[in-house]
């Protein structure tokens, strides 16, 4: 199937970068929002990530606008109807993500392909709420998107091969690289990154080292190019909780535990650097451990 028109649901972190991509690489991108402050924000970020390109000279002053012009933000799902690829970005909760299809669907092509770049959730139960399961897929981003070379492909159950190789060709106009994961919770990144950073939290939790003292570990004597309460942090807290009780749960393994003091991290709002504190205090000039 010819992509050409991509709507981007939820205007954060991931829903800005993904949009920045397509843009770049021609497609022209509708992005959703219940928030007119994200969609603003999102709009300030992506000029700024695209600035920052052009300065770097990795993209030219008309690639930099043309992407700009590409792309349009709405508060209305039902805008992206139109649209030949839909990539969900929202919040990594189910029920919001159910909700978003749900009122999405009628107003879409049939031939639309419907994708969730969720971290962590079942691709085949997310589809088996729609219309489409066959036309429905993991496409899962890593953070920062502009920057990140990998892309994952999860099929569920029922996806079809066509899908699929659509996807892949997508990947490839990104200039990006797929890999295919299996459909089993958190796929292949998280499986393995996420029981890392809540283990970097429970170090913490039981005093074994400080905030700066596992971070300093890790980089240097692991050769991490960022620390993992530090990359905790970047990710989103409540995201890296949302992703270990999907492990937990899915997998029904008590090495999935979340630690507690990530939970509380959650609960007291201390997300990472979307919420200006997490592990560490970036509220002033460089970022200060919390603990
Ligand atoms: P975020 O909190 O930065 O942004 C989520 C956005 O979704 C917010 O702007 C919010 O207003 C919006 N939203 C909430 N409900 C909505 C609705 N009903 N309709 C439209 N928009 C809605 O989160 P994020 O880090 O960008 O994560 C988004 C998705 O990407 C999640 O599924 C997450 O698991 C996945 N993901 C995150 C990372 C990461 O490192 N943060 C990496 C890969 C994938």
């Amino acid at each position: 199937m010819d992509i050409k028109k991509v709507g981007v649901v939820g205007a954060g972190q991931m829903g800005n970068g993904i949009a920045h991509v397509f843009a770049l690489a021609g497609y022209e991108v509708i992005i959703n929002d219940i928030s007119q402050e994200a969609l603003d924000k999102a709009i300030e970020t992506i000029t700024r990530n695209l600035d920052r390109q052009l300065s770097r000279e990795k993209i030219t002053a008309d690639d930099r606008d043309g992407a700009l012009a590409r792309i349009s933000t709405t508060l209305k799902l039902e805008e992206l109807g139109q649209t030949d690829l839909v990539i969900e970005a929202a919040t990594e909760r189910e029920d919001v993500k159910n909700a978003i299809f749900e009122r999405l669907l009628p107003h879409l092509k049939p031939e639309t392909i419907l994708t969730s770049n969720t971290s962590s959730i079942s691709i085949t139960r997310l589809a088996s709420r729609t219309d489409r399961p066959e036309k429905f897929m993991g496409f899962h981003f890593m953070n920062p998107v502009p920057v990140m070379q990998l892309v994952e492909l999860i099929r569920g159950i029922a996806t079809d091969e066509a899908t699929y190789k659509t996807l892949l060709g997508v990947v490839e106009t990104l200039g990006k690289t797929a890999a295919s994961a299996e459909d089993f919770p958190a796929f292949i990144v998280n499986r393995i990154l996420m029981p890392m950073i809540n283990e970097a939290v429970y170090t913490l939790y039981e005093g074994v080292g400080s905030v700066k003292s596992i971070d300093e570990s890790m980089k240097l004597g692991a050769n991490h190019p960022m620390g993992p309460l530090e990359l905790a942090d970047f990710i989103g807290l409540d995201t890296c909780l949302a992703i270990m009780n999907v492990l937990h749960d899915g997998l029904a393994d008590t090495k999935y535990r979340p630690c507690p003091l990530l939970t509380k991290y959650v609960e007291a709002g201390w997300l990472g650097r979307k919420t200006q504190r997490g592990f560490y205090d970036y509220r002033g000039e460089t970022p200060v451990p919390t603990r």
